[in-house]
C-alpha cells in the first residue's frame, strides 16, 4: 500500500475532501473544515508506514494516517466501486494527481495529527517496534513473560507492530508451533524459528503486494489483487492436506475472536 503511492512524495495537497458516503461513516479526523485547511498548500515530505498504517509527514510536520483495518484501501485510480469511497487528495508537483482513501466495511480511518499526536498516539509506548525491524532477542524479550497464546501475542500491536492475523497462521505453522502454545512456554529454538519465519512471511507477503482472499476486497494501490495468497499454506485452507507433512488436514480454531489455522501434526500441541 505504501509503495503504491511513494511516488506522490514531494508533490503538494492541493485538495482534500470527505467523499459524500451513504454507508457507515468512517472516523475522520479532525472534523470539518480545520481538515482541508491544514491540508492544503502543505508539500508531502515523506511516504512512510508506522505497523499497519500509511503514514504522509507533511512539511507542517503533521502526519496524515490512512489505517485501512480490514477492508480499506489507498488508491491512485479506479476504485473497485464508488459507493465505499470516503475521502480524496488532490495532488500537484508530481505523477499521481489523486489519491482515495476506499473502505467497504468503513472499519478504518483517516487521521491528521500533529507531531506531538502522532508520537503520543504512534509512538513508542502505544505501539511497539515494527516486527520487520525487530531482532530475535528483541521478539523473546517482548513476549515471552506473557502467559497469552503465542497466535494471540503475535498480534497484539503494542508489543510488536505489523503482524496481520492470516500472516501469524503463516509464521507458526513454518516455525511449527502450536498455535495456543503458552509464549512462557517456549524453547529458546521456538522463539529463533517464530522470528525467522516472521522476517521470512512479511517480507516475501510485502514483495507480492499482500494476500487477496475470497471476497476479493484487498486490492494494490492500482486495484490489481496482491499474489501472496497464492503462497498461503495453512490460512484459509481447512481440511486441505497440509502442505509441509502430507499427513493431517489444516484445522480452523478460533483464538480472542480472530480465525486460526494450523496443522496438528507438524504443530503438535504436546510433543512441541
Ligand atoms: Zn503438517
Amino acid at each position: 500500500m505504501r509503495r503504491g503511492i511513494a511516488a506522490i512524495a514531494g508533490s503538494r495537497i492541493v485538495g482534500a475532501e470527505r467523499v459524500k458516503c451513504s454507508r457507515r461513516p468512517i472516523l475522520i479526523q479532525p472534523k470539518g473544515a480545520a481538515l482541508a485547511r491544514r491540508l492544503v498548500g502543505r508539500t508531502i515530505d515523506d511516504v512512510g508506514r508506522v505497523g499497519k498504517r500509511v503514514v504522509l509527514r507533511l512539511d507542517s510536520g503533521d502526519r496524515l494516517i490512512f489505517e485501512p483495518r480490514m477492508t480499506g484501501l489507498v488508491l491512485v485510480a479506479d476504485p473497485p466501486t464508488t459507493e465505499h469511497l470516503r475521502f480524496r487528495l488532490d495532488l500537484a508537483g508530481g505523477p499521481i494527481e489523486c489519491i482515495w482513501y476506499w473502505d467497504r466495511r468503513g472499519l478504518g480511518s483517516v487521521r491528521l495529527l500533529t507531531d506531538k499526536d502522532f508520537a503520543e498516539k504512534l509512538g513508542n509506548n502505544s505501539l511497539g517496534p515494527d516486527a520487520l525491524a525487530l531482532a530475535a532477542d528483541d521478539l523473546k524479550a517482548r513476549l515471552s513473560a506473557s502467559r497469552r497464546a503465542i497466535k494471540v501475542a503475535l498480534l497484539d500491536q503494542r508489543a510488536i507492530a505489523g503482524i496481520g492475523n492470516l500472516y501469524a497462521s503463516e509464521i507458526l505453522h513454518l516455525a511449527a508451533v502450536h498455535p495456543a502454545k503458552r509464549c512462557d512456554k517456549l524453547t529458546i529454538a521456538q522463539w529463533q524459528a517464530i522470528h525467522q519465519h516472521m522476517l521470512e512471511v512479511l517480507n516475501l507477503a510485502i514483495q507480492h503486494e499482500g494476500s487477496t482472499l475470497s471476497d476479493g476486497t484487498y486490492r494494490n494501490a492500482l486495484n490489481k489483487a496482491g499474489g501472496y495468497q497464492n503462497h498461503h499454506r495453512v490460512y484459509d485452507r481447512a481440511g486441505e492436506v497440509c502442505p509441509s507433512c502430507g499427513q493431517k488436514e489444516i484445522v480452523r480454531i478460533v483464538q480472542a475472536q480472530r480465525a486460526t489455522f494450523y496443522c496438528p501434526h507438524c504443530q503438535a500441541a504436546r510433543r512441541r
